[in-house]
């Protein structure tokens, strides 16, 4: 077994030389001006975790021909003994420098391994997830010297800017000074460009060391370098950190200088890039320590004043002041106080809860499911590991990542540049599955529309009551008594559903929509019964009161039992579309049987509209090939399929024991938000095989908040869906993910096809 290889002969094999090794030996193979050295592999930390040995008589064997190769002895010559993990783990482990004596090497080299078991090194792979065994090589180099003389210094680069993408280096120069004053603050160093005022030429070198380095590695490199007396080094080189913008920018700035292919540039952008460049966020988030975490909600960071009341929301909005609303939840009560916030923030519910899905809808930062947060509505205040944060206090909430924060912090505004049309127009001609967006109201159609969606897979009517008057009507409908009251409650919505419809259909500009009927979850839309004073109300709600209202008289149920609803609805987009023309589909929600959607299909008859089902029960699943004979198409509601597949209530699971299933690893995932494929994607393909044996050119497609997930798109992807549905935010990372899944798909399609013509 070998344990030390040259610069020169080793292998580029990072699992066995770390990174640093491998790219040093990379580095020495393209002719760079690397100081000489070796690295002590992984085997022998491997072998000295085992036997407590070290390769005594190869380190000092290769120490001798570094010595030769550097035409001095240990003593003239000084090296370094360095880490060199398979995982940058940046700062963790041990250095040594300095050595120049033959046993206090391998000394050296024993001290680095064994911090591969110190507390921080430890703490760091448990944080990161980064298996204890994949061990650590060292790297011995032979030192140079930034403090040489006046010639000499030291400096890191990035081949790009790392914040914006730009081309050209960018980093900062310590003349006559060693590494170690720059990285550790005590000193401020210069721009780059102080190098190229004092020593032009190896400026020039080192513009060409960064142009070889991005043309091997095909991406953006961090480079560290000495100069000694005007020679320059390079002793390490990474690929560099970069912002969310920037990545976007150099992948496609890359495409377009030939370094990778329009494939590979979008497989360099992962969905956080994205979220970070197109939504505002924190500026370097990492410096900042949160008072607590939630359910990232919705995308977006805000600043304000913390309010309990939503009334109080509107007041301060109104004086331009802003706010975050901060509730234990949210109901239709509460949405001019959501709409006034510049954020919410809620202690219960989950992805799929009112605040989640209306603020998503709005383009608004939401953290749900806060649930450290102790909120005192009374006192107007809340308390949070052992901190309280009273009325009027700042906090910033980042709901990219669900973090809530004491104080104002820095936010940086999301933005659609070039590079960004640029990027998400490669990934249209890359994907195949049809990317719609799930939109209530005429802005957010606009903003789908924005992000090219290929249409609106989404329209839930009830979501259209958010207006004081339209909250109004759609009690005063649920309240009806009698026929006389009954038809005056739905005359006044089909005349506010016609309006917002008209609204929606100018908005669409001539793409297709799917609008849902109405699935009203009663107590959603009902004030309580305890603040009702008049006892004929009162006595009313008693009776409407349902124990299980998510599966009790909702969907299509309703219209069962009042098909007047439907056909009021029907109606509605009639009118609108004589009004605005409008390629429209209608879709029931909580279908059961065959029977229930024959009746709305009767309703519809006429009309012209297609109508298609909301595959979200387990009936339906299970009848799918009967109600494929009927439906024109099929879109999976993954809310409720996966409520009803786990029993556990999509409202009340994640505020009080799905987070404990999580913290135990009783489950992996959080099904509500990431696609629970053995259980509720089983059920779908089955029900996908029986629909398309039925009919098999079915289009089907998933509206569930699964559909803009990133891990969640791929299984729609291998299941066969035609399109996915997404809230408007999610369709950009949604578009990213699609492409890159159908792109790793083809890849791996090639590999098997390789692997057959190569047998035979
Ligand atoms: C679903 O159940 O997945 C769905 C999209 O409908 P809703 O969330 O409105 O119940
Ligand atoms: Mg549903």
């Amino acid at each position: 077994m070998q344990y030390a290889y040259s610069f020169e002969d080793g292998c580029e094999d990072r699992s066995l030389l770390g990174n640093k090794g491998a790219n040093l030996v990379t580095m020495t193979r393209l002719g760079l001006p690397v100081p000489p050295g070796f690295v002590v592999s992984v085997e022998a930390w491997r072998e000295y975790k085992h036997s407590g040995k070290l390769p005594a008589a190869e380190i000092e064997e290769a120490l001798s021909s570094l010595e030769k190769r550097c035409g001095r002895k240990l003593g003239d010559l000084a090296v370094s003994v360095r880490s060199s993990a398979p995982v940058s783990m940046p700062g963790m482990m041990d250095t040594v420098l300095d050595v120049c004596e033959r046993e206090r090497v391998i000394e050296a080299v024993g001290t680095v391994f064994e911090s591969w078991d110190n507390p921080r090194a430890v703490e760091y792979r448990r944080l990161n997830s980064i298996p204890a065994d994949i061990g650590l090589a060292v790297v011995v180099q032979a030192m140079v010297f930034g403090n040489r003389d006046e010639r000499s210094g030291t400096g890191v680069v990035f081949t790009r800017n790392p914040s914006s993408g730009e081309r050209g280096l960018f980093g900062e120069y310590l003349p006559r000074a060693l590494g170690e004053d720059l990285v550790s603050g005590r000193v401020t160093p210069q721009a780059i460009e102080a190098l190229r005022a004092r020593l032009p030429e190896a400026y020039r070198e080192l513009e060409q060391v960064g142009q070889t380095l991005e043309k091997h590695f095909c991406d953006m490199q961090d480079i560290e370098l000495t100069v000694e007396s005007g020679r320059l080094y390079i002793l390490q080189t990474r690929s560099g950190k970069r912002s969310g913008g920037a990545a976007v920018k150099m992948a496609v700035d890359m495409a377009k200088e030939r370094l990778l292919s329009r494939e590979d540039a979008i497989l360099r952008v992962t969905p956080d890039d994205l979220r970070s460049m197109i939504h505002r966020h924190i500026e370097a988030p990492e410096r900042f320590k949160p008072l607590t975490r939630g359910l990232n909600a919705a995308p977006g960071a805000a600043t304000g004043v913390v309010v309990f009341d939503p009334q109080e929301a509107v007041v301060r909005a109104k004086k331009n002041e802003d706010t975050i609303l901060v509730r234990p939840d949210t109901s239709p009560d509460d949405i001019l106080g959501v709409s006034a916030a510049k954020g919410v923030l809620t202690s219960r519910g989950g992805l799929t809860s009112h605040a989640a899905i209306v603020t998503r809808a709005m383009g608004k930062p939401s953290i749900c499911g806060a649930s450290e947060l102790k909120i005192d509505l009374k006192r107007e205040q809340f308390e949070v590991n052992g901190q309280t944060v009273k009325k009027g206090a700042v906090i910033t909430i980042d709901g990219n990542t669900g973090y809530v924060y004491l104080g104002a912090l820095p936010l940086a505004e999301g933005e659609t540049k070039p590079e960004f049309l640029q990027l998400m127009e490669w990934a249209d001609g890359l994907r195949w599955i049809g990317i719609f967006g799930n939109a209530d109201t005429a802005e957010a159609v606009a903003q789908a529309r924005r992000f090219g969606a290929d249409g609106i897979g989404l329209c839930r009517t009830e979501r259209q009551f958010n207006s004081p008057q339209a909250l109004a009507a759609i009690r005063e409908f649920i309240l009806a008594e009698g026929k006389e009251e009954m038809s005056r409650a739905l005359g006044r919505l089909r005349q506010l559903q016609k309006d917002d419809f008209v609204s929606i259909f100018k908005a669409l500009r001539g793409l297709p929509i799917v609008i849902r009927l109405l699935d009203l979850p009663l107590h959603e839309f009902l004030p309580r019964e305890t603040q009702e004073s008049d006892p004929r109300l009162r006595e009313r709600l008693e009776r409407l009161i349902e124990v299980n209202p998510m599966m009790g008289h909702r969907g299509v149920r309703l219209a069962i039992t009042s098909p007047e609803v439907y056909r009021m609805q029907v109606e509605a987009i009639l009118e609108a579309k004589r009004e605005v023309e409008a390629d429209v589909s209608i879709m029931v929600p909580q279908v059961i049987t065959l029977q229930e959607l024959l009746w709305v299909k009767g309703i519809a008859e006429g009309s012209g509209l297609k109508v298609g089902v909301m595959m979200e029960t387990v009936r339906a699943c299970m009848r799918a090939g009967k109600l494929a004979q009927v439906a024109d198409f099929f879109s999976f509601g993954t809310n409720d399929l996966t409520q009803a597949v786990y029993s556990f209530s999509r409202e009340d699971a994640e505020k009080k024991f799905l987070s404990t299933y999580l913290e135990k690893g009783i489950l992996q995932d959080n099904p509500f938000q990431i696609l629970d494929e053995k259980g509720v994607g089983r059920l779908m393909e089955t029900a996908i095989d029986w629909a398309r044996a039925e009919k098999p050119d079915l289009v089907i497609g998933v509206c569930g908040e699964h559909a803009g997930e990133p891990r969640s798109i791929g299984a729609f992807y291998r299941m066969g869906l035609d399109y996915v549905s997404c809230s408007a935010f999610r369709i950009p990372v949604a578009k990213l993910v699609a492409a890159q899944t159908s792109i790793k798909e083809k890849r791996a399609h090639r590999t098997r096809l390789k692997m057959i013509t190569s047998r035979s």
